[in-house]
């Protein structure tokens, strides 16, 4: 079914299969292309798999998307989360999944969006004054530009989680927001494991970088696919210890020192939109772990819809910039003169291979040619 553009391969292994397409065309062209962080065609997926859930929905729910035109209208406000009672976006295919339980603004003016209050903070300083939609648009621009934050603050959203232990870990790095997990003292753990789903994905570790794992270099299919096995037999064999120890009385918080970092974890999670771009940008970049970037993804899919004007400014100003040492502005100087990747004052190599990489972005100028 794949037209010869496309190099497929298809796995049988047990009772899953995966199939792993690679569009030629676009592999030749990559290494001419400037790196895209975001990765579009997951953060597409996402946006597209939010389920609306309403409140009062009945067994079968309904995962239509409602508009901002088809809820009703109080007192010229309607409700951002569109009259649901929670917007769910499934992570890993597994138990993982990201839900907005609840945001600021929630009640909008009719025709603007939930970044209103971005504006209606920075305005305070000069009184109230309706002002258009587009003038909106170009002050919530200026203040990401500028950094002017603080009225980027006066958004929030609040999250209900899912995740394994181990991005639990990552993600809670980030100090600014509020948190409520699971508590594994209190309550029972539950059997409920992430598995990679396939062979594929199952990744390569990094030559290059120590931390990270090569996204297109695939390990031998069996020691995949016995890693997976091992993976899903171990954690229940770990799970079946766990229930025996508290069987025999242990406590449940010490009990669960048996269990694996794939164990799921969830929590209520709030954050302000400043905070929350920060930790986006650095968790949906290629430097943080895969499994953390999809977190990272849902999250961001849904962000999308509520502050779409914050977001665009986000990806104009942060995703889409790259920053420079002033080592670097020399080199981009000596590149543009030379017309290829001048390395001016730039001795150590290692800052050398990273200005590489951004001159590659910046003069679009093709790696395997340098
Ligand atoms: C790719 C990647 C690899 C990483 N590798 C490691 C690793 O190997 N080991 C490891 O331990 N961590 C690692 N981290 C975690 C990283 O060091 C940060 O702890 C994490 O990203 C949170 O960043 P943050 O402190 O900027 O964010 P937040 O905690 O969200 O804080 C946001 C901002 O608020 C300010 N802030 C918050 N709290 C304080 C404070 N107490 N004092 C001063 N300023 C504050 C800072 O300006 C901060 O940038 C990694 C992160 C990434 C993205």
């Amino acid at each position: 079914l794949f037209t010869r553009e496309f190099a497929s391969s298809l796995k049988i292994y047990g009772n899953e299969f995966c199939i792993r397409v690679i569009n030629s065309k676009q592999q030749q062209q990559k290494s001419a292309m400037p790196s895209i962080t975001i990765n579009r065609d997951l953060l597409n997926r996402y946006e597209s798999s939010i389920e609306y859930l309403r409140a009062d929905a009945p067994e079968s729910v309904d995962t239509s998307k409602p508009s901002a035109e088809s809820v009703p209208v109080f007192g010229g406000k309607y409700d951002a989360m569109l009259g649901c009672d929670r917007w769910r976006v499934n992570v890993d295919g597994q138990y993982g999944h990201v839900s907005l339980v609840d945001v600021m603004p929630r009640m909008v003016p009719a025709g603007k969006t939930a970044d209103f209050a971005i504006v209606q903070a920075a305005r305070v300083s000069y009184g109230k004054g309706t002002k258009s939609v587009s003038e909106d648009r170009g002050l919530v621009r200026y203040l990401m530009r500028h950094l002017h934050t603080s009225p980027v603050e006066h958004c929030e959203i609040k999250l209900h989680c899912k995740m394994p232990m181990f991005v639990a870990r990552q993600w809670i790095r980030h100090r600014t927001a509020n948190v409520n997990e699971y508590s594994a003292r209190y309550s029972e753990m539950k059997d409920e494991f992430y598995v990679p789903g396939t062979v594929s994905d199952v990744r390569m570790q990094s030559t290059t970088n120590r931390q990270g794992s090569e996204t297109n270099k695939y390990v031998e299919h069996d020691v995949a696919a016995n890693f997976i096995t091992d993976a899903r037999d171990l954690s229940f064999t770990a799970f079946n210890r766990y229930m025996e120890a508290l069987e025999g009385g242990v406590s449940r918080e010490q009990a669960r020192m048996v269990l694996p970092v794939n164990i799921m974890t969830e929590w209520y999670w709030k954050i302000d939109l400043h905070n929350l771009f920060h930790f986006l940008a650095l968790r949906m970049d290629a430097h943080a772990q895969h499994e953390m970037q999809q977190y990272a993804l849902a999250v961001y899919a849904i962000v999308k819809q509520l502050f779409p004007v914050a977001c665009e400014a986000f990806e104009d100003y942060r995703i889409g910039s790259v920053t420079l040492t002033r080592l670097e502005v020399e080199a981009l100087r000596e590149s543009i003169k030379q017309k290829q990747v001048g390395f001016g004052g730039i001795s150590n190599a290692r800052e050398r291979a990273e200005w590489e990489h951004k001159a590659v972005q910046i003069l679009r100028l093709d790696e395997n040619q340098q």
